[in-house]
């Protein structure tokens, strides 16, 4: 039955190819997708696939129970779009004036679409159930895996796969990694506030650019002092600003910065050491501060097991693709909801267009649309790999 099944896949190629030029061509930024929320309804209706919309948000999720018995797996595809003007001159370019679907998003939905639509002649000989995760929402925090998971509509589901079209990586080639894979990444905002005056007359002041300096100083022992060095951390401060003229002393400070974690517990306790050093450095010196710490997706911590069945047996769908387990991405996903309360995995699939090389959230972003056959064999394999582990 497999081997039917990645054959219909292949069957279904010119179908997701359109579909996927047709979302290109009508992007939708983060939680305004009901348009293409309703396009996903619309196939779904159209192929009698039961579906429930409205989860979490503009969220859809259609179900496809087998025949014979197994676990229940949800596929994820995003589908928001960017506030970004699309730069490709090609047929299916964007038409509504500046918003493009520059991380692939498109693609996703057009695979598991694809995909949905292949399976069902086998319904009846497939085990388990299938949940097609149509996630909303991707691209702004604070996301739509976050509300999807709160609404309980996936308490029910055994495990979470879910796949990123990825142009850092060939076409062919599947990626991802055993246990962190994608980072977690925070901003802070702080403004220290101290007491102004002349320049001459410092014993009268609480100098903030002074007072700042000590934290900036302070915080590099975070990560080298008080975060394990087997583990991995950035904390940048990226701005600061203070200060007027060469004669007075600034009365506050502002800091940004950046935190970028891999475990949660990393990050916690990043949180609470830069609170204690800023903390006792303003109530050392007489000032007062404020934190703003924004945090950002969690890091995507893949399930070792799950991630080893896509690593292992991704080659079975197809057998042009290789999988390579790599160093974990710094960028941000919230698929991160999912694997902190469900087993599974998420990987690259590989589609970089050799000449035409510009990355994700790029004006010019585009994919080699093989990978939208690849992300669709995958998925189901993977849900076929979990259903025999
Ligand atoms: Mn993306």
């Amino acid at each position: 039955m497999w081997e039917d099944i990645f054959k219909a896949i292949d069957d279904q190629y010119d179908k997701m190819l359109e579909t996927r030029r047709h979302l290109h061509q009508y992007p939708e930024v983060s939680f305004q997708e009901e348009q293409t929320a309703q396009f996903i309804v619309d196939t779904y209706e159209r192929l009698g696939i039961p579906y429930e919309r409205n989860v979490g948000g503009n969220g859809v999720l259609a179900t496809l129970k087998g025949g014979k018995p197994g676990k229940t797996v949800a596929l994820r595809a995003d589908f928001d779009a960017l506030p970004i003007q699309e730069l490709n001159d090609v047929s299916y370019k964007s038409k509504n004036d500046g918003v493009m679907h520059a991380c692939g998003h498109d693609g996703h939905t057009a695979s598991l679409l694809g995909l949905a639509e292949a399976l069902l002649p086998f319904q009846d000989q497939l085990p388990g159930t299938i949940v097609f995760l149509h996630q909303h929402a991707e691209e702004y925090s604070p996301g739509g895996a976050k509300p999807i998971m709160d609404s309980g509509k996936l308490d029910h589901v055994d495990a979470v796969f879910g796949t990123h079209i990825w142009v850092n990586a060939p076409t062919g080639v599947i990626q991802t990694s055993k246990g962190p894979f994608m980072a977690g990444a925070d901003r802070f905002e702080l403004t220290i506030q101290g007491k102004g005056g002349h320049g001459a007359i410092p014993h009268q002041t609480k100098d903030a650019i002074v007072i700042a300096s000590q934290v900036v100083t302070q915080l590099q022992q975070v990560v080298s002092r008080r975060v394990d060095p087997l583990k991995t951390a950035v904390l940048s401060i990226g701005t600061f600003e203070a200060g007027h003229a060469f004669n007075i002393i600034s009365d506050s400070a502002r800091l940004t910065g950046t935190v970028r974690t891999f475990d949660p517990e990393v990050q916690e306790l990043i949180i609470e050491e830069m609170e204690k050093i800023i903390k006792g450095t303003c109530v050392a010196n007489g000032a007062d501060y404020d934190l703003n710490y924004e945090r950002g997706y969690p890091p995507v911590v893949n399930h070792s097991k799950e991630a080893s069945l896509v690593l292992d047996r991704s080659h079975e769908a197809d057998a042009s693709l290789t999988t390579e387990e790599v160093e974990p991405s710094m960028a941000g996903e919230d698929f991160a909801y999912y694997m902190q309360k469900k087993p599974g995995a998420f990987y690259f699939t590989g589609g970089q267009i050799p000449d035409h090389y510009y990355p994700h959230h790029h004006p010019k972003f585009d994919f080699d649309e093989k990978a939208l056959n690849h992300a669709a064999k995958t998925l189901i394999q993977a849900f076929r790999s979990y259903q025999e582990s």
